[in-house]
């Protein structure tokens, strides 16, 4: 039950009571998405923390 760098992780490996434990950790980490995990669907703002990262695209304001 250490202190994991999880922040390092793939948030898609968290586990439930990771997520509950550093849910403020959680939030920096997706607070601005970037990418999505085309494998579990989740969003994050940096790649290395999803499994199957694929860039959102941008779209411009009309
Ligand atoms: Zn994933």
């Amino acid at each position: 039950m250490g202190e994991k760098n999880l922040a390092k992780e793939s948030i898609c490996k968290w586990h439930k009571k990771d997520i509950e434990k550093n849910l403020q950790a959680l939030i920096k980490l997706v607070n601005k998405p970037r990418f999505v995990c085309g494998n579990c669907g989740r969003s994050a703002n940096s790649k290395k923390n999803l499994c199957k990262p694929i860039q959102i695209k941008k779209t411009k304001a009309a």
